[in-house]
């Protein structure tokens, strides 16, 4: 272009030119009019100095017949085309470029369209100002806008009549939004929240917490979702429950989650429906016990339990007696009625711990936890409770038209770890409850043949010994206790139960025993009063005269709140000089209550009557102990003695009792003297007194040798 410029250009030359400059023209008029967007351009007054296809179209004309028009001339209002007019007035005035959304009606459809557009003045080629204006159109984005808003508005409509709180969590900021409705259901207002995940883990149940969080990460690591049902705590501390549900729903590049969506629907009274459902289901209706159903998973539970307790736990299988013929006889309500009062009686005889239930009919069961360490004791502690819901039985019960009296068949099954299923240990407790049925009714058995046996040798002693008692049976054998100089000092009295057919019995198969019965009471009345008799006749020959008598005292017996009256009383009854009596208490006997111990000591020695410390060396008592008790003196236990020649340990321990007693100015008797080494090495260290088969073995009175 410079030679046309500096004018040295031919006609050839300029022709070219043109010819170039009209090419270039029609390929920028070919641009301009496949643009997709609106290109028009106005001069001052608003007129076209050039329209595209597309506007062209738009007003149903052409490009060519669109030069030197407005919008008047075409589809627009005379309002409108006033109003574009003005625009273009208005935007030269301020001469900045402007940008609008304006609607136009599409001349050839009718139909009206959006568009954005960009209006930019400029001074055209003749001086003027011209206006170019460039518009996109909108119309669809305008059109799925609207329709996303409707869509929305549908959804919160849904949303909002199923009455579920909607969360929206954006993970990486820990932006959480909450629904209006969600707000609500918490009871919270909008200001209260901060925005964020605290909300949520705020508003979680303590005792959930830890379980939702699992599942929320539990859901993120994995499936991406999860539904969990919980509890939530409103802003007034009233609990409800609800059912969450989440899922991921955008993730980033690398695949993490980004953000979570979810819901959380009240399910607060199908819960309560459902829990009461649950009672109805282990309740029984009659008698308003737990039901079979209840007992089992209980069962189960304590089973599982057990084993970590180390305890026996025992289930009672009980069936009324004739239950059937009261049922037939009187009808079915007299019937309920007699299963009602015996359920709570029943439940009343036990702990509140323990579970009592009905399993239909007549049958019912109980379940007892933490019966004892050991076996023994279980058995002895499972005797006690069949022996309560028997007694329970005694009193009639009363059924409106009659009073009606009833036994029960008891089956007992020991349990002490899941050795059973629940299952099984029913089935136990059932086949005893059948043998208890057998054995005449109105009686309990065990499940377990070697305890049903050990049980029936103990009932078996337990009501002999009963006999004996009443028969006079259990009367001391005595033996002798000698001094230094192997004169006759004093007796030990020792129990001996004279059986009419198994002859005598030693204490060892009937003390432990009736410890537990409760029997060793009367044996301990029995053997107080022979020895005081005993002691009275002597006191009326002055060859026996200054005799004394050692009596043994079982803990048992020393625990008894009245037992030191219960002495005085013998012995004034008896006429017995009480300075001659001794009372042999065994050290493990002072530890249960050390204070009650000292009391009744105190008061015994207050009274002169010498106490002893039997079995010594055995026990725990700590030498601080011996100062503090009113002691007249200590029996060294047979187990050292006999140690004497063999242990220079129990040697030693003798040795050092003996010291011991005599700082102490206490007398000592050594038990269980059987040879002349061992009487030797006591006399040699200060022993006084002895007892043993060297002298003489325990026996009746006539046996005794005075001189
Ligand atoms: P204990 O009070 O230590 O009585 C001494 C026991 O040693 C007696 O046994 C006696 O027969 C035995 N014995 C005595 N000298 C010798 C000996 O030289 N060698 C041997 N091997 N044994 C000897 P027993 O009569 O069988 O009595 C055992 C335990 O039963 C008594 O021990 C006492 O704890 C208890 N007991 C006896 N009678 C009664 C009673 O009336 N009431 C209470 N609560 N317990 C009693
Ligand atoms: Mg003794
Ligand atoms: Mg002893």
């Amino acid at each position: 272009m410079q030679n046309v410029r500096d004018g040295s250009a031919t006609m050839a030359d300029l022709a070219d030119e043109v010819r170039i400059l009209r090419q270039d023209l029609e390929v920028l008029r070919t641009i301009i009019d496949e643009s997709p967007d609106v290109i028009v351009l106005k001069d001052h007054e608003g007129n076209f100095l050039l329209g595209n296809r597309l506007v062209a179209d738009l007003y149903g004309t052409t490009p060519e017949q669109m030069v030197g028009k407005h919008d008047g001339d075409f589809s627009a209002t005379p309002e409108q085309a006033e109003f574009f007019r003005q625009n273009v007035l208005a935007i030269m005035a301020s001469g900045e470029t402007e940008i609008v959304l304006e609607d136009s009606t599409d001349e050839r459809t009718g139909e009206t369209r959006h568009f954005k557009s960009i209006k930019k003045p400029f001074i055209g080629p003749q001086g003027k100002p011209n206006i170019l204006v460039i518009a996109h159109d909108v119309t669809d984005i305008r059109r799925s806008q609207v329709q996303i808003e409707i869509s929305e508005r549908r959804l919160r409509y849904v949303l909002d009549a199923t009455g579920d709180g909607i969360w929206d969590w954006h993970i990486p900021s820990g932006r959480l939004v909450n629904s209006d409705r969600w707000i609500e259901m918490l009871g919270y207002a909008a200001g209260d929240l901060t925005g964020s995940l605290e909300d949520f883990i705020t508003c979680l149940h303590p005792d959930d917490a830890d379980e939702v969080m699992e599942a929320v990460s539990g859901a993120l690591a994995t499936t991406g979702g999860y539904r969990h049902e919980h509890r939530m705590r409103c802003k007034d501390g009233q609990v409800i429950w609800v059912l969450d549900r989440g899922s991921v729903v955008e993730f980033d590049e690398a695949g993490n989650p980004v953000r979570m969506v979810g819901s959380i629907a009240d399910i607060t009274e199908r819960k309560k429906a459902e829990d009461e459902l649950a009672a109805i289901a282990y309740i029984d209706q009659l008698t308003g016990l737990p039901n079979r159903r209840f007992l089992q998973e209980r069962l189960q539970h304590v089973l599982s339990r057990g084993l970590r307790l180390g305890s026996f736990s025992g289930l009672f299988y009980i069936d009324l007696d004739h239950f059937k013929v009261l049922n037939d006889t009187q009808g079915h309500v007299v019937g309920d009625r007699m299963l009602q009062q015996f359920g709570g009686r029943l439940r009343g005889c036990v702990r509140d711990m323990d579970t009592v239930a009905r399993f239909g009919g007549d049958e019912f069961a109980v379940l007892v936890e933490g019966l004892g360490e050991t076996a023994d004791q279980a058995m002895m502690a499972a005797v006690a409770i069949a022996n309560k819901i028997n007694a329970i039985c005694e009193e009639p019960f009363d059924l409106s038209s009659i009073r009606h009296r009833i036994t029960a068949s008891v089956g007992i099954t020991l349990m002490e770890s899941e050795d059973a299923s629940a299952e099984e240990v029913l089935m136990r407790a059932d086949i005893a409850m059948y043998a208890a049925k057998s054995a005449g009714r109105h009686a309990a058995r065990f499940f377990d043949p070697e305890i049903q046996a050990a049980l029936s040798s103990r009932l078996a002693v337990e009501s002999e010994l009963r006999d004996a008692l009443l028969a006079g049976g259990i009367r001391p054998a005595y033996q002798g206790i000698v001094d230094a100089c192997g004169q006759l000092v004093g007796v030990e009295a020792l129990a001996r139960w004279w059986h009419p057919t198994r002859g005598v019995i030693m204490p060892a198969d009937f003390i432990g025993v009736s410890e537990q019965t409760g029997q060793i009471l009367d044996i301990g009345r029995a053997m107080l009063r022979a020895a005081c008799e005993q002691l009275a006749q002597w006191s009326r020959n002055p060859q026996t005269a200054t005799l004394t008598i050692a009596v043994n005292v079982s803990a048992r017996q020393f625990g008894e709140p009245d037992f030191v009256d219960e002495v005085l009383a013998v012995i004034a009854e008896t006429g017995a000089p009480r300075e001659r009596l001794k009372l042999e208490l065994n050290e493990s006997m002072l530890l249960h209550d050390i204070d009650d111990a000292i009391a009744k000591m105190t008061h015994l020695d207050d009274e002169g009557i010498a106490i002893l410390l039997d079995d010594f060396g055995t026990g725990y008592s700590s030498l601080s102990y011996l100062q503090r008790l009113p002691l007249a003196g200590l029996k060294i236990d047979r187990s050292f003695v006999d140690g004497i020649n063999h242990s220079a340990g129990d040697a030693a321990i003798v040795r050092t009792i003996l010291a011991l007693a005599s700082n102490l100015g206490l007398s000592v008797v050594a038990e269980g003297v059987e040879t002349t080494a061992q009487h030797e090495f006591l006399r040699e260290h200060g022993c006084q007194m002895f007892q043993g088969y060297l002298f003489s073995r325990p026996g009746p009175i006539e046996g005794l040798q005075y001189a």
